[in-house]
């Protein structure tokens, strides 16, 4: 059973959710959205929306959910999300949002939320040593870096520390992410839509639990 699927995937920053969602959308053949990728690009773009949301991003401090909800949306609908599904990586993040996904998705409904979970220390600690590719936003990390100097191996571009990792911008990330994303847990749960995973171990591990608690839940929901 792995042809599309439409999943949102939560989680504290650090947690694996980028190295995860792009292993899943590989395994259901699903573009992979992610918001903070998206944001990064127009900052380096310069866009209008790059602009807003630049030194937001660079303090840790969320993006206001109307600037949000616009771009999630014209993603949502173009023909490879519509046909195939899709896979949200960072979005939602507040209720508000959440509230506004479920409007735009009537016709074609989440079949699951993933919550993959790590405490606190143990993502202040891979953050700390977390590194990223400016151009493809590939994950590395002190402890596995790229094959060859600090060049990503998918794309070549320069590999380096995101400008939001320092220790002020993560505790405040992680703040944000108590406050205001970790009640969609809750939300989520009450709709019959969330899977709590383990997120340590091994990433093959981890990817093993999640593809087979999708494909539990899905079966469920047909059954
Ligand atoms: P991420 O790569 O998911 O950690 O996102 C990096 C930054 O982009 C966050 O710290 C926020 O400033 C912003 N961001 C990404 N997604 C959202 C969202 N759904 N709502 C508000 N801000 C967001």
């Amino acid at each position: 059973m792995s042809a599309g699927a439409r999943l949102v995937v939560l989680g504290r920053q650090g947690a694996g959710k980028g190295t995860q969602c792009l292993r899943l959308s590989r395994h259901y053949v699903v573009p992979h959205i992610s918001t903070g990728d998206m944001l990064r690009a127009a900052v380096k773009a310069e866009t209008d929306l790059g602009v807003k949301a630049g030194e937001l991003m660079a303090r840790g401090a969320l993006v206001p959910d109307d600037l949000m909800i616009g771009i999630v949306e014209e993603r949502l609908n173009q023909d490879d999300t519509t046909e195939r599904g899709y896979i949200l990586d960072g979005f939602p993040r507040t209720v508000g949002q959440a509230e506004c996904l479920a409007e735009i998705t009537v016709d074609r409904p989440l079949d699951v939320v993933l919550d993959l979970d790590v405490p606190e220390p143990v993502v202040l600690d891979r953050l700390a040593r977390r590194r990223a590719c400016v151009d493809c936003g590939a994950n590395y990390s002190l402890d596995s870096p790229p094959k060859y100097g600090w060049r990503c191996d998918n794309c070549g571009g320069d590999v380096v520390q995101r400008e939001d990792d320092t220790p002020e911008a993560i505790q405040k990330r992680l703040d944000a992410y108590e406050r205001e994303t970790s009640p969609l847990v809750d939300w989520y749960a009450a709709r019959g839509l969330l899977e709590v995973i383990d997120g340590q171990g091994s990433a093959d591990d981890v990817t093993r639990r999640l593809v087979a608690a999708i494909d539990a839940h899905r079966q469920r929901r047909r059954g």
